[in-house]
């Protein structure tokens, strides 16, 4: 077996992996403007995905150009997510020449994708080979798989594996994965035998402070400022973190605002429980949460109103959060809680590092408190490392992360037979 990678290669954004030239893994957009695509344009025969963030999925409706009609494997909520994220980018940049598809791909998506659940074997046919594919709970969102890909299943038709010189590799793809549990999601337990691992490694360099911990300060922030008279904007991710710090808000008595994308994925999530660590708690933190419509100056009412508003976007970048922030930025009695990473270059950043809000091209003076909460949905340094303990033997891929070389170097001073390839590399397993 042959992987080439097409990007998340010593980045995180856009990722995409080849295996033997014919079966894609992921295919992700980075965002920018114009957004950036995978290197090299492939045109594989199938494609597994591993969950709905837009750096995976956001430009698999590009695949299906012209005539051509790959066969695209994901879990349900993976189906759903991607198309949420493609009409999001084409309202964002579909006018654009540089968009990478345009509606009528985003339609096609139903004539070829196929839906599985975890741990449930399909033979995927690729490049003339047959490869058994599995998937497995990630624990990073709901959806999110491990992709286990072993090319000598058509090979040997007892089950039985064989030295032949076609196949006889097991690729684990890890995409993101967490290995503690969330509220939203499980933690990741699976650990299928594999010859080689693709392994994430977004944050090898952090250990995360005990979740509950972080709940705890990010609740009590949220009810000392509202009973100081205060409102509180948590700028979240509309996938994942906006359920998560909803299920969070519920457990606190707290009862917030929601706004944004997250308003539509929190209803696209709860039609598959059995992706959920618990449908129950997520009916009551819906039950609890008032979704807002932005109709007729609400957004404007609201942020005056001593209240917890979950908004998108994450970093900033764009969304209702742009309608809250000016009206509470000035008083110092109001909160602006950061519930993830702010890459660097985005307003969230910017206010985390400098205390400014720079949108629009206007750059005002933050009086409002800013902090920062680590609601991370990846596994820490300890976290890969106890994942990797059960893979000492196989071959490890770090991608994903700003610092994969880095990480590879320890893994190999440990032991292992570990490199962080770069993108356009071609490694033989
Ligand atoms: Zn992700």
């Amino acid at each position: 077996m042959e992987v080439e990678f097409l990007g998340g290669a010593r980045e995180v954004g856009r990722s995409a992996v080849l295996v033997d030239d014919a079966l894609l893994l992921d295919y992700g957009l980075l965002t920018a403007d114009p957004p950036q695509y995978p290197v090299r344009d492939p045109e594989p025969d199938a494609v597994v995905v591993s969950h709905g963030h837009l750096d995976h999925v956001g430009a698999v409706p590009a695949l299906l150009k012209g005539d051509r009609r790959p066969a695209i494997h994901w879990t349900p909520p993976t189906a759903d997510l991607a198309r949420t994220l493609a009409r999001d980018t084409l309202k964002l940049h579909g006018n654009s020449p540089l968009c990478p598809f345009s509606a009528e791909h985003v339609a096609r998506l139903g004539e070829v994708e196929h839906r599985h659940g975890y741990g449930e074997p399909f033979v995927v046919s690729a490049g003339g080979t047959d490869y058994e594919v599995t998937l497995f709970n990630a624990g990073h969102i709901p959806g999110s798989a491990h992709v286990l890909i072993d090319d000598s299943v058509g090979r040997s038709p007892t089950g039985d594996r064989t030295q032949s010189d076609n196949g006889d590799t097991r690729l684990l793809y890890t995409g993101d994965f967490h290995t503690d549990d969330q509220r939203l999601v499980a933690g990741t337990t699976a650990r299928p035998d594999a010859d080689a691992v693709i392994c994430e490694a977004t944050y090898a360099d952090v250990t995360h402070e005990d979740r509950r911990a972080v709940e705890d300060r990010w609740a009590e922030r949220v009810k000392t400022t509202i009973w100081e008279g205060g409102t509180v904007v948590a700028p979240a991710f509309a996938i994942g973190r906006t359920q998560e710090l909803m299920l969070v808000a519920e457990a606190n008595g707290l009862t917030p605002y929601v706004d944004g994308m997250g308003v539509e994925v929190t209803r696209l999530v709860r039609q598959y429980p059995e992706f959920l660590r618990d449908p129950e708690a997520l009916r009551r933190a819906k039950g609890a949460a008032r979704f807002v419509t932005g109709r007729d100056g609400q957004r404007e009412r609201i942020a005056r109103d001593n209240e917890l508003i979950v908004t998108t976007s994450g970093m900033l970048a764009g969304g209702p959060v742009h309608s809250y922030l000016p009206e509470i930025r000035g008083s110092p009695t109001n909160a602006v809680t950061l519930t993830g990473y702010q890459v660097e270059g985005t307003p969230g950043r910017e206010l985390q590092d400098h205390g400014r809000l720079a949108i629009n091209g206007t750059v005002r003076p933050v009086s409002a408190r800013v902090d920062s909460y680590d609601f991370s949905a990846h596994a820490d340094r300890g976290g890969l490392e106890s994942f990797l303990s059960d893979y000492e033997d196989a071959r490890v891929l770090v991608n994903h992360g700003d610092r994969c070389e880095a990480f590879a170097g320890d893994l190999r001073a440990d032991g292992y037979a570990a490199s962080a390839p770069a993108i356009g590399d071609r490694v033989e397993l």
